[in-house]
């Protein structure tokens, strides 16, 4: 075969620098972030910082992406823990999402058995700490690819605080921050491998803010008003009205604050309300009933009700172009490799999953590619509504383990979940590398995206013109 001089030329290059010959495949570049992924993903995962609080998580990744030379954004969106890091010149611009919240009341050290932290009040039960260090990889990697290729494109790690709960994201794309991407990926940690379809809710929040008159619960009854009365009567007309809903709506609330002593007519009260559709503008049509109901409540027990929108999200938007792009990539990666530490590790989570979780083969295996109707929210869905994006789940938990449980924290701590990282990394450098070389794909995307946010689509967030809660966690 002849070679022609150009191809020569590069070849020599490649034998000269093996360094660079390595960064130059995708997945050796990624290989070589191994040890940082596992230090870095420790490391947040021990901080163990709550939404909008994750001062020294954020610094953690921005001190990693400055030392590779990414440009830095930091504070974006009037969010101090939030940052936009950037790397290349000229398009496409190919944005990773990185998480990095935890989760309160939940804690675990990394045993497979129950065995909370004595002292801590958080833990990563969502594993935002490998979502962080793992997008941390993938974007280094990705940095690494486009200067080894000499390809043209920019890559952006989005530093994205305070999903659970906080919304962070919706403010980054309430103030246009995704509007100059191209495509954006991101991941999310899971207990199997699959980039399907999935979509999410709309969802709301409040916090309904009931102030009676207290007073001697036995000795002077007659003079107090309870603000608990108005919190009751509220929920007793909010649980009637879901049977005058649509299919897909969910309702649920906890009250945050009830009164001290029995003894005691509260003149306090509190419930945290979240309202879900599929569909936002049923979110948006079922509020003014929930208000009403409020407002009634307070009339009717002779209390005052104010109320805070706490958070507030649209329905993920996913793509089947770019989804099944991402599951043939998923498909093409070796199966995570455990060690025999690691697998021992996990039959003792299994244990105490019960006899239903599925057998450990499943973190080797792909999902195939489907349209799924998720019932849970998230902030991504807004960005995805600013900007193609595309979504995979990588195995990082024990099959069977959910989010939000001991058996999720212990597994983003361990080097199990490490390893789930670098297998999404992998996917998304990829995926990353398939975006930045196929212009076919790229238009086709896009005009995915179009046609389903419809032509005269104008972007809406269901958080209203609020302000971060910067303080929600405190
Ligand atoms: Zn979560
Ligand atoms: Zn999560």
């Amino acid at each position: 075969m002849k070679m022609s001089a150009s191809i020569a030329a590069v070849a020599a290059t490649l034998l000269a620098t093996p360094a660079i010959a390595q960064d130059a495949d995708p997945i050796a570049a990624v290989e070589a972030q191994q040890a940082r992924t596992e230090r870095v993903a420790k490391d947040i995962w021990e901080f163990a910082e709550l939404g909008y609080l994750e001062t020294k998580s954020s610094a953690l990744l921005v001190d990693e992406l400055q030392d590779e030379g990414f440009a830095i954004r930091p504070g974006v969106a009037g969010i101090p823990t939030a940052f936009v890091a950037e790397w290349g010149e000229g398009g496409p611009v190919i944005g990773l999402l990185a998480e990095f919240d935890a989760l309160p009341g939940i804690n675990q050290s990394t045993a497979p058995t129950r065995d909370p932290v004595e002292g801590k009040h958080a833990g990563h039960a969502c594993g935002h700490n490998l979502f962080g260090a793992g997008s941390l990889s993938a974007a280094i990697a990705i940095k690494n690819w486009l200067e080894a290729t000499g390809t043209p494109g920019r890559v952006r790690l989005y530093g994205t605080p305070a999903e659970e709960g906080g919304s962070g994201k919706v403010y980054m794309a309430r103030a246009g921050l995704f509007d100059d991407a191209d495509f954006v990926i991101d991941w999310h940690p899971a207990d199997r491998n699959s980039a399907q379809s999935r979509s999410s809710l709309a969802n709301r929040s409040a916090k309904f803010r009931f102030r009676g008159v207290s007073a001697h619960a036995a000795g002077a009854p007659q003079r107090g008003r309870s603000a608990l009365d108005g919190v009751e009567a509220m929920n007793m007309m909010v649980n009637m009205m879901r049977e005058h809903t649509t299919m897909d709506t969910r309702i649920h609330y906890v009250i945050t604050e009830g009164g001290a002593a029995p003894n005691v007519v509260p003149d306090f009260a509190e419930v945290f309300y979240y309202v879900r559709h599929s569909d936002a503008d049923e979110v948006r049509a079922l509020w003014p009933r929930l208000e009403a109901a409020a407002r009634g409540a307070a009339m009717g027990t002779e209390t005052e009700v104010d109320w805070e929108i706490i958070h507030g999200n649209n329905p993920t938007l996913p793509l089947e172009s770019l989804q099944k792009m991402m599951t043939a990539k998923l498909q093409s990666l070796e199966p995570i490799e455990y060690t025999s530490e690691e697998l021992a590790w996990a039959s003792a989570i299994r244990e105490s999953l019960g006899e239903q979780a599925p057998p450990q083969a499943m973190a080797y295996e792909v999902q195939p590619w489907e349209v799924v109707t998720g019932y849970g929210s998230t902030d991504v869905g807004d960005v995805s509504r600013a900007v193609p994006t595309v979504s995979v789940y990588t195995a990082a938990w024990v099959p069977g383990t959910s989010a939000h449980s001991w058996q999720a924290v212990a597994a983003s701590g361990h080097s199990y979940g490490a390893k789930g990282a670098q297998h999404a990394a992998k996917a998304m450098v990829l995926a990353a590398v398939e975006l930045y070389t196929n212009p076919q794909l790229r238009e086709t995307a896009k005009a995915e995206f179009n046609a389903a946010r419809g032509a005269n689509y104008a972007y809406e967030s269901l958080l209203g013109d609020r302000e971060p809660p910067l303080d929600y966690r405190r």
